[in-house]
């Protein structure tokens, strides 16, 4: 049985958000740091410290924004990286590059 953090959105923790646990995603400790803070507080502190993975290495692929997104609250996620996504998904054919050594002008020979 897997659960969801409710600060960072990781999707795969082994245990249940309480009982002292902490998410090897975000650092939260269930019983502890959510009865100073909201979720919604440690969501923003985790954030605004660039969300970083804490514990050991992360998954294969972990991308913080994309589990953000994927959890459905892309709110958080910083605009440039939505603004990549959707170019990548819009953007069809990659604009033609013309080298400038390919403008025989500039390669004559003088
Ligand atoms: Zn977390």
């Amino acid at each position: 049985m897997k659960f969801r953090c409710p600060v960072c959105m990781f999707p795969d923790l082994p245990y249940a958000p309480a009982d002292y646990h902490i998410c090897p995603c975000c650092s939260t400790e269930f019983g502890n740091d959510d009865a100073h803070f909201s979720h919604f507080q440690l969501r923003e502190m985790w954030i605004g410290g660039g969300a970083q993975w804490f514990f050991g290495n992360p998954p294969a692929h972990w991308n913080a924004w994309m589990q953000l997104i994927n959890a459905g609250l892309e709110m958080y996620v910083p605009k440039f990286y939505t603004d990549l996504q959707t170019q990548s998904r819009t953007v069809g054919q990659p604009t033609e590059i013309r080298y400038r050594t390919e403008d025989p002008e500039l390669c004559a020979v003088a």
